[in-house]
């Protein structure tokens, strides 16, 4: 392909991108196929020869299409949103031509001077506090991670290396081996798994904390766990804690939570917000980031909810000192800060916020349909874009209800486990969902629960003829039995 042909299949996939995404909606949300359908349709080995264009264009349709799941239909609400905008996804383009990997200021100055930029005026828009922000002299600072389960582990590996040296800096007679042996990390039991992940990978005891009725650490159940540890000649030196969490978007108490880790002998604190960290350039959600001047380390992904397509996931540090060395997992990094200067630059502050308002406004809108209906109960708080509901009723019968979500294919939403309930979890995702969406959504959850309704109350009436059947036969032949037995028994006949 040519510069003349790139120009043309170009401005073609433009085309072709354009209609996928105006007409997403037409296509059924979720692939109805059979693991593995994949093989068949494909050759087994590459072409020797070149293929045309129009050729592979055609097997996008015929093969790539039908086993997608279309997360950017608006009638996607399952996991969180997967952030896409046009500006992000043309800035993307320019990415792939420049092609630099910058490793280093060297490897392609502009793209490591754009992400400390970037960062700071992400940092800005959250009203971080000025110590995370770079400038010029801040020791402080941010770079783009791939995700979220990066920058946990990144900060782990650093707060680790830092308990090392504090903990030698008094006791030089222990080996590193020995203080790694005792270090404990610590975290919420409704935590993403990435955070356990990184514990095993650091190779460092990790403890779930017991969370709360709203699902969020409290201090008090932090400083138990860390005081008998520490009685136990553990040493504690590390705490996630998680605004907006996977299951139901809870928030731990940080304004609490960060005093205790200072206190607890610089206890590192990292918060995870991947999803709910983009709510916060709003002035109306900003103090559940309150409590972020404690926190040694912040991560969220504008790749969920900012618009920018993945991957995006943005992490600060107070000190760059103490991640020097652990800045991320690979050498290689492409240049991701553009994306994140186009989107910024067309949408403006105001337009990212009133994408987030909006969304938030549709979850609301979703809240108060399950809350009119008394056959439904909310399962946790609203407190941005996630929706948490069951039928009341047994596990079973939620479960059943997801099967026949999922089998329509007409939207997709996934489930979490609370308290030991199943539960739906309705997230607003798509840039796209409206309100007309919502509404469509509901009238088809309502119909499908209508639906196993009756059949339950169906098979609950049968079960009551069939056990009014059973108990009467069984009277009868009780009766029965018992005239037989007194006519025939050897006490009648010798009585008689
Ligand atoms: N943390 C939380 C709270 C999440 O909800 C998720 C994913 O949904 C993750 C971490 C993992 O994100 P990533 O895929 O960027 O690692």
């Amino acid at each position: 392909m040519d510069a003349a042909e790139f120009r043309r299949r170009g401005k073609e996939m433009v085309d072709y991108v354009a209609d996928y995404l105006e007409k997403i909606e037409e296509r059924p949300v979720y692939p109805d196929l059979e693991p593995g359908y994949l093989r068949d349709l494909i050759p087994t080995e590459a072409p020797c020869e070149p293929e045309s264009f129009e050729d592979l264009m055609q097997d996008v349709e015929r093969v790539i299409m039908p086993g997608i799941t279309h997360w950017h239909s608006p009638n996607f609400f399952a996991y969180f949103p997967a952030a896409s905008s046009y500006p992000a996804m043309l800035a993307d383009m320019l990415c792939g031509a420049i092609g630099c990997i910058g490793f280093s200021w060297a490897a392609s100055p502009a793209c490591t001077e754009l992400e400390t930029v970037m960062l700071d005026w992400l940092g800005k828009m959250l009203q971080l506090p000025e110590c995370f922000i770079a400038g010029t002299h801040g020791h402080g600072g941010g770079v783009i991670q791939s995700t979220a389960s990066e920058a946990t582990l990144m900060s782990l590996l650093a707060a680790r290396c830092k308990a090392v040296r504090r903990v030698q800096a008094v006791e030089s007679e222990r080996s590193e081996s020995d203080v790694l042996s005792k270090l404990v990390a610590y975290t919420s039991d409704q935590a993403h798994s990435s955070v356990e992940r990184a514990a095993l990978i650091g190779a460092v005891m990790m403890r779930k904390v017991p969370t709360d009725e709203h699902f969020a650490v409290r201090e008090e159940m932090l400083k138990k766990m860390v005081e008998e540890d520490k009685a136990a000649g553990l040493i504690p030196f590390y705490f996630c804690a998680t605004l907006g969490t996977t299951p139901s978007c809870a928030f731990d108490h940080i304004t609490k939570l960060g005093p205790l880790c200072e206190s607890t002998e610089n206890m590192w604190m990292h918060i995870d917000a991947a999803y709910a960290g983009s709510a916060f350039i709003c002035p109306e959600f900003r103090p559940l980031l309150n409590g972020i001047e404690y926190a040694d380390s912040f991560n969220f992904n504008p790749h969920k909810w900012l618009l920018i397509n993945f991957d995006c996931s943005t992490m600060w540090v107070k000190k760059r000192t103490d991640i020097i060395g652990h800045w991320q997992i690979p050498l290689g990094r492409r240049f991701r800060s553009l994306k994140m200067w186009f989107v910024f630059r067309l949408y403006g502050l105001k337009g990212l916020q009133a994408h987030i308002r909006k969304q938030v406004a549709l979850a609301k809108e979703f809240e108060s349909l399950v809350q009119a209906d008394n056959r439904f109960e909310i399962c946790a708080e609203v407190i941005l874009g996630l929706v948490c509901f069951r039928l009341k009723g047994s596990n079973e019968l939620n479960q059943n209800l997801l099967k026949r979500i999922t089998k329509s294919r007409e939207i997709h939403l996934v489930p979490c486990q609370l308290s030991g309930r199943f539960v739906l979890r309705f997230a607003i995702c798509a840039r796209t969902t409206e309100s007309r969406h919502i509404q469509r959504a509901w009238r088809h959850i309502t119909q499908l629960a209508f639906e196993l309704l009756q059949e339950q109350s169906e098979s609950n009436k049968n079960k009551k003829i069939l056990s009014l059947i059973c108990v009467k036969s069984f009277l009868i032949s009780s009766i029965w039995c018992l005239i037989t037995k007194s006519c025939f028994s050897p006490e009648f006949y010798y009585a008689s």
